[in-house]
């Protein structure tokens, strides 16, 4: 069999043929090559034969059931770009393709019918080619991290910071940074903090992490933005706030480091372990007292509630990425965000959106009065050195800190 460019083969699933016709002109205009299938058996067997770098998967089909297909594909790990098609509402499409997306496919968007040729080739031209969900470095490796191998990289003070800048939506200027735990192994580099933050909490390390995480990111901090409006915000896990030891040492950190806590905001992620919220909520409001922000992260999924929001004294929600990096391609992500920007506003609470990837989400968030914005478009966390070059030269965004 001959292949075509390995970056630009187009199979397409689709029991229309009228439909398949167009989708391979189109796609054959913008240098793919293509083919197209009725026959699910067909379409697995070309997937492992042809290795096409792009599938379109029409939903609704009379003999095969699409979501199957793509379970199967996922079931295989297949990492090109998939794209889901349907002449059914946006709805069920948009739930269909996050179903395929939380599966770890790596799915570009989806295509309503009928669609228009600029929207075909926009899916399979190469700005909508985002890396899969799963990154390879999240991907399991040998290295296991446990108990053991995290006490040895808390003793060897292998855990670091970076920092992720957020921006006014309304002016674009950096007003802040988000410090993002990084464990440096010296064997296997950088580990992501979604691999040892749950152990951590679970094992009782999290205190020690919290306080190496904090002391690094506070110290930095203060170095450069010392008596200035910029802010810092530090994720704290449930299980610490109730630490006293740890609010006194925090307090004793700003002190001696000359930072006013209003430059402070607490990220806090709610989880089942808020069993005592009486008593949460008096360890809260006495971090309120002392001056710093608090910021209900990820809000709109998990645990986060409208509960949470009125009974706890937060001055900041967060709205999760998961609606934001949807929002361009999905009319309902951009009801929710522009539904939690609302609520926000009627609580008097500031409103912060992540997960920013485009130029047209930046703006969108502007428009529904989102007040700050973080997200890969404006940059992606980056080491403390990275991040003051950074802020000196911008390379998206005017201005700076
Ligand atoms: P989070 O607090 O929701 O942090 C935001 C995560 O989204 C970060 O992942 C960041 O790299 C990622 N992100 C930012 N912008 C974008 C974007 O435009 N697109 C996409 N796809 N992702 C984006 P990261 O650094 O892997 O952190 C994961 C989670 O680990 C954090 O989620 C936070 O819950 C937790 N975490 C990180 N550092 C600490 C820490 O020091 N203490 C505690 N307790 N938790 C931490
Ligand atoms: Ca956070
Ligand atoms: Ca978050």
């Amino acid at each position: 069999m001959t292949l075509g460019p390995p970056d630009k083969r187009l199979l397409v699933l689709d029991d229309d043929a009228d439909v398949s016709f167009t989708i391979c002109t189109i796609a054959k205009g913008a240098g793919h090559d293509a083919r197209a299938t009725t026959s699910a058996d067909e379409f697995l067997h070309l997937v492992a034969d042809w290795a096409p770098s792009h599938l379109i998967v029409d939903l609704a089909m009379p003999e095969v059931d699409g979501v199957e297909i793509l379970k199967r594909l996922a079931d295989i790990a297949f990492d090109g770009v998939v794209i889901v098609a349907s002449g059914l509402g946006n709805r069920v499409l948009e739930a269909a393709g996050r179903a395929a997306a939380e599966n770890g496919l790596n799915v570009s968007g989806v295509l309503g019918k009928p669609f228009t040729p600029n929207r075909l080739r926009e899916l399979l031209s190469d700005k909508t080619h985002q890396p899969p969900l799963k990154a390879p470095e999240n991907r399991p490796q040998e290295f296991q991290v446990t108990r053991q191998t995290l006490t040895a990289g808390l003793a060897e003070q292998q855990i670091g910071v970076y920092y992720q800048p957020k921006v006014s939506c309304a002016t674009e200027k950096c007003i802040g940074f988000e410090a993002l735990a990084r464990w440096h192994h010296p064997d296997i580099g950088i580990i992501l903090p979604d691999r040892f933050i749950p152990l951590a909490e679970d094992t009782g390390l999290i205190g020690e992490l919290t306080r190496q995480v904090f002391g690094q990111a506070l110290r930095w901090f203060a170095e450069s933005f010392r008596g200035t409006n910029t802010t810092i915000a530090l994720n704290m896990s449930v299980r610490v706030i109730a630490d006293a030891g740890l609010s006194e040492w925090l307090m004793t950190q700003c002190q001696e480091l000359g930072l006013d806590p209003h430059q402070i905001v607490l990220e806090i992620t709610e989880s089942s372990s808020m069993e005592n919220p009486i008593m949460m909520l008096e360890f809260l409001t006495q971090f309120r007292i002392k001056g710093f922000s608090l910021s209900i992260d990820d809000f709109g999924v998990g645990y986060s509630s409208l509960i949470q929001l009125a009974r706890l004294p937060f001055s900041e929600m967060k709205i999760d990425k998961m609606f934001i990096i949807s929002a361009p391609q999905s009319e309902e992500s951009q009801k929710i965000a522009a539904a939690i920007v609302g609520l926000a506003r009627a609580l008097g609470l500031l409103v912060t959106a992540e997960g920013v990837e485009d130029q047209w989400t930046l703006s969108f968030l502007a428009e529904i009065g989102c007040d700050s914005a973080q997200g890969y478009f404006i940059a992606r966390p980056m080491s403390p050195d990275d991040t003051l070059s950074w802020l000196a030269n911008p390379p998206v965004i005017d201005g700076g800190c």
